[in-house]
């Protein structure tokens, strides 16, 4: 199979559902078994082993739910051709089963042998694929975490150097535009530090993702320094439709008065202009999408 047609194949995975409602299973589940892959493991991954390592990737980077479901996505990527398993004849996979079910019956899942053998063959192939899943699903912020928690090196051979990463596609004037409306200071801490005239550590980070369909506008952005982006995009506090910020209540540890619960229930510095304030769908977004745990009182 042709390089593009194998990524376009990875890239045509519905993995979102309506409005941007999340649905991070499938692609998880894909970076679980291509970090096999990159470890020489092509054999057949036993449900067993994959659903404790799913449930907590789910757990940390996908949506707040009530039941996780890492089942779902172990039958249902047979339906993209992108997986099977040790003992075919036991499932339809047009049908849901239970996580007894698949773990009594020690059903195993893989990639294809063909789609396996060339990842395999091809490092340069894997890590375009892994790229793939990762942009369309996740923020940049939380790209080495979960590469990290997949056991994921994306490193690349400084010998090859056909091999050089793409720069990856960025619109400047987002950026721009949001630290702008904000001032060039972090909306929660008020953060602007500079190096001569340079900015450092300034980010404009989306409030829908840009995955999620958000887009590039003022009111779907939020100027943060890069510790506040990250924790906001990791679902450690959001801002509401007052643009009052609220903190999980499952934080805690050193560093979490500092970082967040000292703003905690306080506005937001607002943008210079009222036309640029959040929009309450967006923020709305976040809360459903991204946000973890309660609410603790104001
Ligand atoms: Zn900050």
């Amino acid at each position: 199979m042709p390089h593009n047609d194998l990524l376009s194949q990875f890239q045509n995975i519905n993995t979102w559902k309506s409005k941007g409602i999340r649905a991070p299973h499938k692609p998880l589940l894909m970076l679980l078994a291509l970090g096999e892959i990159q470890r020489g493991n092509t054999g057949f991954i036993p449900y067993a082993s994959i659903e404790p390592k799913l449930k907590e990737l789910l757990l940390d980077f996908g949506p707040q739910r009530k039941t996780l479901y890492p089942n779902f996505p172990f039958t249902k990527l047979a339906n993209d051709n992108l997986w099977q398993f040790n003992r075919p004849e036991l499932l339809d996979t047009k049908q849901d089963y239970s996580s007894n079910f698949l773990l009594k019956n020690d059903l195993q899942g893989k990639f294809p042998d063909e789609i396996t053998q060339q990842l395999k063959q091809d490092p340069e192939l894997l890590r375009s694929v892994v790229e793939t899943i990762l942009e369309q699903n996740f923020p940049e912020t939380l790209h080495q975490d979960i590469l990290d928690a997949v056991g994921i090196d994306l490193t690349i051979d400084p010998l090859n150097s056909s091999n050089m990463r793409q720069a990856r596609k960025r619109d400047p004037l987002f950026r721009e535009s949001i630290l702008k409306a904000y001032e060039y200071r972090c909306a929660v801490c008020g953060f602007g530090v500079r190096l001569k005239h340079k900015i450092l550590a300034l980010e404009a980070a989306h409030i829908m993702w840009h995955q999620a369909g958000g887009p590039d506008v003022e009111v779907n952005g939020l100027a943060l320094c890069a510790t506040h982006h990250k924790l906001f995009d990791l679902g450690a506090f959001t801002v509401n439709a007052d643009l009052k910020m609220l903190v999980s209540d499952e934080i805690n540890g050193l560093g979490a008065t500092e970082w967040l619960l000292q703003h905690h229930g306080k506005s937001i510095q607002p943008p210079q202009k009222k036309a640029f304030y959040p929009n309450p769908e967006y923020t709305a977004w976040h809360v459903h999408e991204v946000f973890k745990g309660g609410y603790r009182d104001i």
